[in-house]
């Protein structure tokens, strides 16, 4: 057999070191019909609000408007509240496995047309298609499955026979995953017989009002679902309604601690999901290749925009040249663009206002010393964007190592023993997640039990299953989602008189 004759040429690559990409765009006509405005879902019905503000969603890769909305009125919370309370008598009085039925049906409605609701997202929030329909989208559908499973089996939860429901649930969720975190809310909410007013945040309202054609679609008993839409006017007087029973929020430190004291002395039971500064740390045993996928995934996952991102990266001193010279390596082939394009791993970034606050922590970043590196990419002309970035030189007093940059920058702290490991992870206000990569069981171990996070990956990082808990310590927030735990929340476990 001839050999192959081993020339010296360069294989020709194209600017920027990529592989060129053919474009491979999913079509925004999946999305399906976007209505130029939009009440809200009270009652089983779309009705208008009680008063005349409309506000606008855009497309951030375009900044295209898609729609307007209502600005939910005290008025319109009001009439969402009674609408919840009038159906909380009958669904709550149904057997578990009733109420299951519909939370299946619901389901698998979702995995029908989770190509359309997999669009819609894209192009509400400015998230990847890839991520939409390979995460989002699965994750949403495997939630209601899952709590669809738990609807007749309360008596054996754990919390002792018979668990009562609340009553009517205020929820109010961010624009980082909007319908994956209604489905957080929803699904544990009815399977365990409460109903719900739920206000989704004022940059993506559209896969919600979807979901809401979706409850009429499963012949959902009118009022069991209401989505009110509007901005933190809408959801402070949600979450301040005299007769709501259960306000869960996900979203800011700041709103969440502002909501905490607004019920301070009411009988309302609390679940907050807030912020996050996660450390991801990697040890000289790790498998590096392994590791920097972990570590890309951790915080270029959704541009940055998760709660438990991998924002802080711990670094073994020993291995930081090799491991830093891979992740550069590996950045550079990341595909920053349109959100619809198959290929694309980084999208928009959510609003101006994101990008805006991104840009200031970064410019801070610099301005306290820290080195800024990003990878040669072209971003769009229009839209919101923001290059993956990384931090190197940080130091533990900086602001991009203590607060929340909730965007695609990562910032690189060293450390020399696990007990430093342990102390520089744990030195945030935060508590929500940490990873840890090493190739010791034991190591694992010892490092889980002593960080202060709610969820510790090891060797993976950004998993996500319905069946597994996930919340914060600290200012973090209090309260569990997903998993038999997040059945609590919803359930009234003390046998109180709510
Ligand atoms: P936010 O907390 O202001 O908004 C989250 C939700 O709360 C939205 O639906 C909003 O309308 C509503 N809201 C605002 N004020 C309220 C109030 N007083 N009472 C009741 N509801 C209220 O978050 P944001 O302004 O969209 O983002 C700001 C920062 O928050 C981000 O930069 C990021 O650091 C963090 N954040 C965290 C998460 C998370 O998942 N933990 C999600 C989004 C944002
Ligand atoms: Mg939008």
């Amino acid at each position: 057999m001839a050999k192959k004759k081993n020339t010296e040429e360069p294989v020709a690559k194209p600017a920027g070191g990529l592989f060129a990409y053919a474009p491979a765009p999913e079509s925004p006509a999946a999305a399906g019909d976007i209505a130029t405005s939009y009440g809200h879902f009270i009652g089983g019905e779309f009705v208008d609000s009680s008063g005349n503000e409309a506000l606008k969603t855009v497309n951030p890769a375009t900044e295209q408007v898609l729609a307007e909305f209502a600005r939910g009125t005290e008025e319109d919370v009001d009439r969402a509240v009674a609408a919840a309370r009038k159906a909380f008598a009958d669904w709550s009085a149904l057997p578990g496995s009733e109420r299951a039925k519909y939370l299946f049906r619901i389901a698998r409605i979702i995995q029908e047309r989770s190509r359309e609701l997999a669009v819609l997202e894209s192009i509400d929030n400015g998230k990847p298609i890839r991520e939409t329909r390979d995460v989002d989208l699965p994750l949403v559908a495997a939630h209601f499955f899952y709590y669809a499973g738990w609807a007749d089996k309360l008596d054996y939860a754990g919390f002792g026979p018979n668990p009562k429901p609340l009553g009517v649930a205020g929820q109010v969720i961010p624009w980082n995953f909007p319908l994956l975190m209604l489905a957080w809310k929803i699904a544990p909410a009815l399977a365990t017989g409460n109903t719900v007013v739920l206000k989704p945040a004022e940059t993506t309202p559209l896969t919600a009002l979807r979901f809401a054609e979706i409850c009429r679609q499963a012949g959902l008993p009118k009022g069991v679902v209401n989505i009110v839409t509007g901005d933190g006017r809408t959801g402070a007087a949600l979450t301040a309604h005299p007769d709501v029973n259960k306000v869960a929020f996900t979203g800011s430190t700041p709103v969440g601690r502002a909501i905490a004291k607004q019920l301070a002395g009411t009988r309302k039971k609390l679940s907050l999901e807030l912020g996050g500064k996660a450390a991801n740390i990697v040890f000289d045993d790790a498998p590096i290749d392994q590791a920097v996928e972990g570590i890309v995934n951790g915080i270029f996952f959704n541009q940055g925009h998760v709660c438990c991102a991998g924002s802080r990266l711990l670094v073994q001193e020993s291995i930081q040249d090799e491991l830093l010279d891979a992740l550069k390596r590996r950045m550079a082939t990341l595909r920053v663009g349109d959100p619809l394009d198959k290929n694309t791993d980084i999208g928009a970034i959510n609003s101006a206002e994101q990008l805006a606050r991104i840009t200031a922590l970064t410019e801070a970043g610099e301005a306290e010393g820290a080195e800024r590196w990003s990878p040669a990419c072209e971003l769009p002309g229009t839209g919101f964007w923001f290059k993956p970035t990384l931090f190197t030189g940080v130091s533990q007093a900086h602001r991009i190592a203590q607060e929340e940059i909730f965007g695609p920058v990562l910032s690189v702290l060293t450390f020399r023993t696990p007990a430093e490991a342990v102390e520089k992870a744990n030195n945030t206000p935060y508590g929500l997640s940490a990873g840890i990569w090493t190739e010791k069981g034991s190591r694992i171990l010892w490092m889980a039990d002593r960080l202060r996070a709610g969820v510790v990956w090891a060797n993976t990082f950004n998993k996500f299953d319905p069946a597994s808990p996930f919340g914060g310590y600290k200012e973090s927030g209090y309260g569990r989602e997903g998993g038999r735990h997040g059945l609590e929340p919803y359930l009234n476990v003390e046998a109180r008189d709510v």
